[in-house]
């Protein structure tokens, strides 16, 4: 008693206002708002010393919070970072490798953790990759409302259906706020602006119609001031925890990497990251030392006061807010390249080297060579054994029963040691710049665009998987269903085991008349993933031309088994009595 009363007229005696501040902050959890925006180079930030573009709203945020000029992802690909950072885990821990992997259970997420604490959840994204009903299966998890996309658009344009420009995202964040305005909230608002393909709108892409990338990344941050203003406007900015965070850089060409995900340079992996703490303490600090990804998660439980007993790849920043703190080891890890049937690559960077772990293995010194362009590997050198035993003690941490590794151990895309004797991507980008470019043409609707690169690319590599099944894949949309067959039955000898090339090949053959060959490949595929409705109704109507009643039958009383209502099996099994009269 005697004591309290004591520290009570201390408390007073010091600082009267602060005693009551802190019983009031105590109270009511700060909001959280996490800003990530994609393809994010730091090094195209105003902020972080490039003067040709405007950031002002990056570039304030900082001003009232603390910048990290040296924060590195471990992953250059959008599913994978966000996933780093939403789990505070590495790569080959949280398993999220490849787009559609889906987020292991046993992981849990900061909305989970902060949601356990009462907040209020939220997430609005700017792209499809990162739709919890496709392609990033779990990533939703604890999530009051995580803003996916319409299953089923129609539309033509890429706006609405794969994307949603900046402006768009931030309104729809601001709308929820406006009708759930109960706290503590965390709030996640994804801009996606900065991928490419780069299209910025006006008036930035006048502006910056010579750099239509840096285009995107003002326009983005129009889009982040107009969100900052919301949130001033509504009293919720002053005590914010606020963070952004840029989800992996942009190639540009350096190294012949057009865009991201085959390589880990650092013009993919150093990345802009700012955290406003509440009642802007530390505001307009800057910190030297080398950070991650991975320590921004570990951090907010920290700021929170979440007692959480967590097991992250990350450490709190809290150390670095006050004063200085050494560097930390930044691993890299793509598990990208294997998608194409080239190696994953794995790096280890402190602040002086890299070490890049690849069939011709790399080693830059950082200091006399920024750029990563003088390869000074050798085999025996201290830094690339030290690296090499930092890489072997994280692969053990992956035991086969450890939660990540083994849901997705069996999938294609999840490195093995075997995959590290694959080709080395450096002598693959030109293809890679190629089948990207295609894909984007696909995306928005330019066959003839897709198709002149998917052809240069075979020229390359007349043997590529991908390739051939994009190809095989766009005649199939273009209804050319015998070139289809040929392309995609090439890529099925490459990769028996990928069901949806067999299910592509299977769908050509079927329109070609092949109705024997059409079942043999539908069969193949239903074979690896039997959980696939339309192939399966596909098989279904092969059966019935082939006048195998009994096997169609069989093929549409399973899908009514998974979807009683199913229009089409219920057609089937009316031809089929139909037959049978
Ligand atoms: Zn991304």
């Amino acid at each position: 008693m005697k004591r309290s009363v004591i520290l009570v007229l201390a408390s007073l005696a010091i600082a009267p206002n602060c005693a009551a501040q802190t019983t009031t902050r105590k109270a009511v959890p700060p909001d959280v708002i996490l800003i990530t925006i994609d393809t994010l180079r730091a090094d195209h930030v105003r902020c972080y010393g490039y003067d040709k573009i405007e950031t002002p709203a990056i570039d304030g945020l900082a001003k009232e919070g603390i910048r990290f000029a040296h924060a590195f992802t471990p992953s250059p690909i959008t599913n994978t970072s966000h996933t780093t950072i939403l789990t505070g885990l590495l790569p080959s821990l949280h398993g999220v490798t490849d787009f559609a992997v889906p987020l292991a259970a046993a992981h849990p997420t900061w909305a989970e953790l902060l949601s356990a604490k009462g907040y209020h959840t939220a997430a609005f994204i700017g792209a499809v990759i990162l739709d919890s009903k496709s392609l990033a299966p779990g990533l939703d998890r604890g999530f009051d409302f995580y803003d996916n996309f319409p299953e089923h658009s129609q539309a033509k344009a890429r706006w609405g259906r794969v994307e949603r420009r900046g402006m768009d995202v931030v309104q729809r964040a601001e709308a929820w706020l406006t009708t759930h305005p109960l706290g503590p909230h965390f709030v996640w608002v994804h801009l996606y602006d900065p991928h490419d393909p780069y299209e910025p709108p006006a008036p930035y892409s006048m502006t910056y119609q010579d750099r239509l990338y840096d285009g995107e990344i003002a326009y983005a941050d129009s889009a982040l001031g107009n969100f900052l203003a919301y949130l001033k406007a509504h009293n919720w900015y002053q005590n914010a925890l606020i963070i952004l965070v840029g989800d992996h850089g942009e190639g540009l060409g350096e190294h012949r990497e057009q865009t991201h995900g085959i390589f880990l340079y650092d013009s993919t992996t150093h990345v802009p990251l700012i955290f406003k703490l509440p009642s802007r303490s530390a505001a307009g600090r800057a910190v030297d030392a080398q950070v991650r990804t991975t320590d921004i998660l570990p951090t907010v439980l920290d700021l929170v006061g979440s007692a959480q007993k967590s097991q992250f790849d990350g450490d709190s920043l809290k150390a670095y807010f006050a004063g200085e703190a050494p560097g930390r080891i930044a691993f890299g890890e793509t598990d990208y390249p294997l998608r194409f049937g080239w190696a994953p690559l794995r790096s280890v960077r402190n602040e002086t080297f890299k070490f890049i772990e690849a069939p011709r293995p790399e080693l830059y010194d950082l200091r006399a060579d920024p750029k990563e362009l003088n390869n000074i590997y050798a085999d025996g050198s201290d830094y690339v054994q030290k690296s090499r035993a930092l890489l072997a003690e994280l692969r053990a941490k992956l035991s086969p029963s450890a939660p990540g590794g083994q849901s997705t151990s069996e999938k294609e895309g999840t490195a093995t040691s075997d995959s590290f004797r694959l080709p080395d991507p450096k002598d693959k980008i030109e293809e890679q710049n190629l089948l990207h470019r295609a894909m984007i043409a696909t995306e928005n609707d330019q066959p003839a665009e897709a198709r002149k690169s998917l052809e240069k690319a075979l020229e390359l590599d007349p043997k590529s998987p991908v390739a051939l099944r994009q190809l095989g894949e766009l005649e199939l949309q273009t209804k050319e269903y015998s070139q289809a067959a040929g392309h995609l039955r090439s890529a099925n000898q490459l990769r028996p085991g990928d069901a949806a090339v067999a299910h592509g090949l299977g769908q050509a053959l079927a329109k070609t008349g092949d109705l024997a060959g059409a079942r043999d490949a539908l069969e193949a595929s239903l074979k690896v993933n039997p959980a696939q409705v339309p192939a399966r109704i596909l098989l279904g109507n092969v059966y019935l031309g082939l006048k195998n009643l009994n096997a169609a039958e069989d093929q549409f009383e399973a899908v009514l088994l998974s979807e009683p209502n199913n229009a089409e099996a219920k057609a089937g099994i009316a031809k089929v009595n139909a037959s049978k009269q």
